[in-house]
């Protein structure tokens, strides 16, 4: 038996509302935890200055995305900001199946539709400090306007109100702590005495 007990990989979700740092948490965890597999979506936002094809995102047309939706070729898929992101569901299935844990960094309405098909994830929500902070975290993203700047706070408190549907929650105080927490959990998910159990049957049955 290894710390990997269990046949499957874990699938693990990171979510949480717009601006508290998805994005920078997991570049970090990146660094800090390269044994997970980090899932890689498809879009169709064009890329930003120093985001490159297959390792960000594969940049997407809307018409390809569409074909994509079409063919069942996406675990889950959201509407965000004008833009479609989506989580390519044949890398997810065959890393989880070779044993490895993935994780998908994805916006809330997307994790909601992964908790639906795969309830046995692992679904973890970061949480901002504070409101304040969310807020100050929004408006110096820069080029927001005020309008923007309160829609994106007034749909950023409705995504909190989504927690209930997690089973951790991470407070991304700071980069690095928050990163330990998520790491502490994962391991704590592979000690899990269910995932443990198969093991020990068999060992049951070999001395029965
Ligand atoms: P950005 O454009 O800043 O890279 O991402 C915008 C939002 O889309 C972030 O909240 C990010 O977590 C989310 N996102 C990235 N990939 C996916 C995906 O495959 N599915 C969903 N539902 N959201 C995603």
């Amino acid at each position: 038996m290894t710390s990997n007990a269990g046949d499957k990989g874990l699938l693990i979700v990171l979510s949480g509302p717009s601006g508290v740092g998805k994005g920078t948490v997991c570049s970090m965890l990146r660094k800090l935890a390269p044994e997970l597999v980090y899932s890689v979506s498809a879009t169709t936002r064009s890329p930003r200055a120093g985001e490159t094809e297959g390792d960000n995102y594969f940049f997407t047309s809307k018409d390809k995305f569409r074909s994509m939706i079409e063919k069942d070729e996406l675990l889950e898929w959201a509407e965000y900001v004008g833009n479609y992101y989506g989580t390519p569901r044949s890398f997810v299935r065959d890393t989880i199946n070779a044993g490895k844990d993935i994780i998908l960094e994805i916006e809330v309405q997307g994790a909601m539709k992964v908790k639906q098909k795969f309830p046995e994830g692992v679904f973890i929500f970061l949480m901002p400090p504070s409101l304040d902070e969310l807020k100050n975290r929004i408006e110096t993203r820069g080029t927001e306007t005020d309008e923007s700047i309160r829609n994106r706070l007034s749909v950023a408190v409705d995504e909190i109100r989504l927690l209930e549907h997690y089973d951790y929650a991470v407070v991304n105080d700071q980069v690095e702590t928050a990163c330990s927490r998520i790491r502490s959990i994962i391991t704590a998910e592979h000690c899990k005495r269910e995932r443990i159990m198969p093991y020990v049957n068999s060992w049951m049955e070999e001395v029965r």
